[in-house]
């Protein structure tokens, strides 16, 4: 199998390429086409180190608007290195498409300037639950025109007690997402979360 075959753009193919990945990984392989050829959920079971990343990051890179300034994609992670993580890896996937910012939301840094980062506009938001739900609240955010959402590393999420502020920061999206989870495992509490904000979930193990 190849990036090409994926069916992702140019931009997203000579970032893949800068970035030496030659073969995509069995998660990639499994979400990326489907991802990009239809609206729909996902639950995948896979582990951190598997590419799950950009298995998430390039359909989401390819379809979202990045000749708008409207928020489009959120991405929900449990602590501050993995949004900064997440952020990092996405900057580096769109390096070619012009225009990207993708933000990082996450507590422990100035809200004030987070805030002047959001105002620039980003298509891509990357936040920890906390900081999120409180940057929601004082209206420093907008994800009302929110078209796909990640749950990444949801068992970790819910081990840290964000289900409150996941379901209160989903509370603020349209009905009409798609929602990707990605989970290293499956607890009660994460099957819950997938059947409570998914509709007919493409599921994936790798
Ligand atoms: P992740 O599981 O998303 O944390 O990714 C783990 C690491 O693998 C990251 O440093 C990625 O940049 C890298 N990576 C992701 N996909 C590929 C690929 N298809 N080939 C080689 N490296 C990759």
């Amino acid at each position: 199998e190849t990036f090409q075959n994926l069916g992702l753009n140019k931009d997203l193919l000579d970032a893949i390429s800068d970035l030496g990945f030659e073969t995509p990984s069995e998660i990639q392989q499994k979400a990326i086409p489907v991802l990009l050829e239809e609206e729909r959920d996902l639950v995948a079971l896979a582990q951190t180190g598997t590419g799950k990343t950009a298995a998430f990051g390039f359909p989401m890179l390819q379809k979202i608007d990045i000749n708008s300034r409207t928020t489009q994609g959120l991405i929900l992670s449990p602590t501050r290195e993995l949004c900064l993580q997440i952020t990092n890896e996405l900057k580096l996937y769109g390096k070619y498409c012009k225009g990207l910012n993708v933000v990082a939301i996450y507590g422990g840094a100035s809200v004030t300037e987070q805030a002047k980062q959001i105002k620039k506009g980003a298509q891509i938001v990357v936040a920890t639950p906390g900081r999120m739900k409180d940057m929601i609240s004082r209206n420093l955010v907008d994800i009302s025109k929110i078209q796909y959402s990640v749950l990444d590393e949801a068992d970790e999420m819910l081990n840290m007690g964000f289900y409150e502020d996941i379901t209160d920061i989903l509370s603020h999206t349209p009905a009409d997402k798609s929602t990707w989870l990605f989970s290293a495992t499956m607890p009660k509490e994460v099957a819950t979360i997938a059947k409570k904000f998914m509709y007919q979930p493409l599921e994936i193990t790798v």
